[in-house]
């Protein structure tokens, strides 16, 4: 990729940025980490490809203490060594580290695990058996000392984002992290609207149906590969443009590939057409009822 095509995704990815609650500006796009750090033998090209997606842009980086058992978060604490103020960091607390008994040494050991004194964004994995209210509390005690600028939740339904409204300090959750993508549209019916309704960003997890490999719709289809073709870009870059496409959604693709870490940051240089958008709506339609939250 030449100098040209970098700074014309720079460019895009400083444009297309979501506002957090607290009116801090992220890019669009982002980088996960499932799976990397497990194993020793990709452990340089992982960390060479998410050093490459932060000077494209994508600067933030998601982990958490599940993946590999902490390894994915010991990763990121390397490739982010002498950049960490470069990096919007977000990391993720078990459920059943979620009480107050435990969430402060879950965090500590993240910390010491990335090689950091916080974290931008600490997020509730999934929901557990902790009741909200301590988990809340847990937040907002680290977040009052610092080891956390900022906490949300993820694989929360719009039901749980009500109850988490209505609870005490739930407001100050700024972010919920979903499976989206255009073969999985259910969050399309009423969870995206709520979030929007109560200015609180979307993280999209999965954003690429990992490769492709959960929906095989998304490799195939005719009318994406048209719309690819006219971009000049893959199928993929298409999937990944089109999760992006407001401005209340923050997508984050993990790629260990160079070619895929440059694909996935030259996706936010794609603008589509209103047309382009409703012959997407035609293949993969928005649901008209309620859908149960996809989860993985
Ligand atoms: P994903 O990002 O949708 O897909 C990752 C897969 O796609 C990898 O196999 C990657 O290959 C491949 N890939 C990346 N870019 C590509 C491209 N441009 N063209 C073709 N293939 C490409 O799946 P994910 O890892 O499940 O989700 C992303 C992140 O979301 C995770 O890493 C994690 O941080 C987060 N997540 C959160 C939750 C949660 O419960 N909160 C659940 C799942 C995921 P290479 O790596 O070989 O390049």
């Amino acid at each position: 990729m030449d100098e040209k095509k970098r700074a014309e995704i720079k460019t895009a990815l400083a444009k297309h940025v979501v506002t957090m609650p607290d009116g801090t500006s992220l890019p669009r796009l982002g980088q996960g980490t499932w799976y990397m750090g497990e194993n020793p033998q990709m452990k340089d090209k992982e960390i060479k490809a998410l050093q490459l997606g932060i000077e494209l842009g994508m600067t933030l980086i998601d982990t958490a203490e599940m993946y590999g058992n902490g390894d994915s978060e010991r990763l990121v604490g390397e490739a982010i060594k002498g950049r960490r103020n470069q990096v919007f960091l977000v990391s993720k607390v078990y459920p059943q580290h979620a009480g107050l008994d435990m969430i402060s040494k879950a965090c500590e050991n993240s910390l010491k695990r990335l090689e950091t004194d916080h974290l931008d964004l600490y997020l509730l994995h999934w929901r557990g058996r902790v009741p909200l209210a301590e988990t809340i509390e847990g937040m907002e005690k680290l977040r009052k000392e610092g080891k956390i600028l900022r906490w949300g939740v993820s694989n929360f339904d719009t039901a749980d984002m009500e109850e988490l409204w209505n609870t005490k300090n739930g407001k100050n959750s700024v972010a919920n992290q979903v499976l989206y993508h255009l073969g999985s549209r259910g969050i399309d019916f009423d969870l995206l609207p709520w979030q929007s309704k109560h200015n609180m960003p979307i993280m999209a997890y999965s954003p690429l149906a990992q490769g492709g490999t959960l929906r095989k719709q998304l490799l195939n289809d005719p009318t994406i590969h048209d719309i690819a073709d006219k971009y000049n870009v893959q199928p993929l870059q298409i999937a990944l443009a089109w999760t992006i496409r407001s401005n209340n959604v923050i997508a984050i693709p993990k790629a260990v590939q160079e070619e895929h870490v440059l694909a996935n940051a030259e996706a936010a240089t794609i603008e589509f057409t209103e047309e382009d958008l409703n012959r997407l709506d035609q293949v993969f339609p928005k649901p008209n009822r309620k859908m149960p939250l996809d989860i993985i």
